[in-house]
């Protein structure tokens, strides 16, 4: 466990927290009550637009080739008009609400129903019913660790059928992306809505709720913290986990199935794109019991950003590049294809290697060893809700004391490699590594923001020791 309980009585516990000076704060660790104007103009532009970004990008591959400028230019130049585009764009149909309904079904059945067997016979993996972070209101959740078993058999199942059974053609993603588009916009609406009303009257939680008095706040940033149904079934686990990210490996590989449908071959581009964000995907069913110690599900709560965004944002916008290269089949030259998968596998490592340090210091205590010696850290404390004091640590050496942050800066390494994959013709496919760099940099912000409401003057001591955040001597 990372932090553990202060037991001294409840009069001391009081006393010392009063000599903290940044007291006030430190009990509202977590996301905000109050929302000052800049992140309400954010909410509100992202609410408008990240659904017209989506629909922009997809449309743009399915009747521009992938050119984000003509559709533009032909709107200026009034060679077209909205409805022209809207005309042309495929509507909702039977087939893909059929195959929507049935992948979803399908991946809730592998999450509630079946308990992972995976962990029994694979050495090294953490798999099973597994404990969450202390919560700000003190809760410890339990969660049913079962991703890498649901991805498994989902691929497993996709591969029989490809080379075996044939009940359905292995481009059914790519042949209905934008039928399914509309399905993913459906769920991803709905689950935020029914989330925001659950909030509201029937909790899982009620002291792990925020209410900020913002409807289009709580309603992007979430009211409820953990929301469930039931013992097992997890809101934030499952729409993160699946069917967002199981369904990634199978997009590509339906993408893949296309080029060679339409081009009697599969590009190395492509395979890279396939192995490249594939190790990423499998990477994080292996590390699903880690991934409940990341901020996702350590700080965010459950609203719109989560809910649409891993039903429409995550599936759609994180695949461009495998559906670039069906429309644009590029070729790499092999010192091109030698050099982006080298990119691609040291920012891997750099990731990989940067969040096990943390989740190895953390879960020994800082007992433990840090390339050959023992880890140097910084002792801190905090505090729940009901007023009861925690002990925490932070590391200050590893790649921890390189940059507050080096395991975004692997990620973004690893993100630029995916695009480089596109070659340089079109601006779409690094749509991914700008977002990523926005993200990642907001996220950086956020968090460092909540950790000093958190750990107050030990973050700043912390700051002190380690004064980069992702990129050392200069950011
Ligand atoms: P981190 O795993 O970096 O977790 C940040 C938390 O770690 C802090 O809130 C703090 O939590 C703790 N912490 C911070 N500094 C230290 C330290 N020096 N020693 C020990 N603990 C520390 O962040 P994320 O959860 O955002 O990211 C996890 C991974 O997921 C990253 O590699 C990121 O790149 C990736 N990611 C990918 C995304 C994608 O869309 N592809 C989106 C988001 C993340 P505490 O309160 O416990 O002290």
């Amino acid at each position: 466990m990372a932090a553990h309980q202060d037991k001294k009585p409840s009069e001391e516990r009081k006393h010392k927290s009063t000599q903290n000076d940044t007291r006030t704060s430190q009990v509202q660790w977590g996301r905000a009550w109050e929302v000052d104007w800049f992140s309400l103009a954010s909410i509100l532009l992202l609410l408008l637009f990240a659904p017209l970004i989506t629909y922009y990008f997809i449309m743009s591959c399915d009747q521009y080739q992938c050119s984000l400028t003509d559709p533009l230019i032909d709107l200026l130049m009034r060679n077209k008009h909205l409805s022209d585009i809207w005309n042309r764009t495929p509507t909702l149909t039977y087939r893909a609400a059929g195959i929507y309904t049935i992948w979803v079904a399908f991946q809730v059945v592998l999450y509630v129903f079946i308990p992972d067997f995976c962990h029994k016979f694979l050495p090294g993996y953490v798999g099973g019913v597994q404990e969450g972070a202390v919560t700000p209101a003190g809760v410890v959740n339990k969660y049913e660790i079962n991703g890498l078993q649901a991805w498994i058999i989902t691929h497993v199942l996709w591969f029989a059928n490809a080379y075996y059974f044939h009940f359905f053609s292995p481009t059914i993603i790519f042949d209905n992306w934008i039928p399914l588009l509309w399905c993913a916009n459906i769920l991803g609406y709905t689950v935020s809505t029914f989330a925001m009303i659950k909030g509201y009257f029937f909790p899982t939680n009620a002291k792990d709720c925020k209410f900020t008095g913002n409807f289009f706040y709580d309603y992007m940033m979430g009211i409820e913290f953990n929301p469930r149904i039931g013992k097992w079934f997890d809101f934030k686990l499952f729409f993160n986990g699946r069917p967002g990210i199981v369904a990634w490996t199978l997009i590509n590989l339906s993408y893949a199935a296309k080029q060679q449908e339409l081009y009697g071959q599969v590009t190395n581009s492509m395979i890279l794109v396939n192995v490249l964000q594939g190790i990423y995907v499998l990477d994080f069913f292996w590390n699903e019991a880690w991934y409940l110690k990341t901020i996702d599900i350590c700080h965010d709560h459950f609203g719109w950003y989560l809910g649409w965004g891993d039903c429409v944002w995550l599936p759609y916008l994180y695949t461009l590049q495998g559906l670039y290269l069906v429309y644009h089949p590029v070729q790499l030259g092999t010192a091109n294809a030698i050099g982006i998968l080298m990119l691609g596998l040291i920012g891997y490592y750099i990731f990989r290697m940067t969040n096990h340090q943390k989740d190895l210091f953390r879960r020994t205590n800082g007992n433990c060893k840090i390339w050959g010696k023992k880890p140097e850290y910084i002792e801190c404390s905090y505090m729940s809700v009901d007023g009861t004091k925690y002990y925490s640590k932070l590391m200050t050496s590893g790649f921890w004391g390189w940059a507050r942050h080096f395991n975004y800066t692997g990620d973004l390494m690893g993100s630029l490699a995916y695009c480089l994959t596109c070659g340089f013709e079109h601006i779409l496919p690094y749509f991914y590594i700008v977002y990523m760099i926005i993200l990642l940099t907001h996220r950086c912000i956020r968090d460092e923001h909540r950790c000093f409401s958190k750990y107050g003057k030990d973050w700043k001591r912390y700051t002190a020791a380690v004064p980069y955040r992702l990129i050392p001597g200069i950011f």
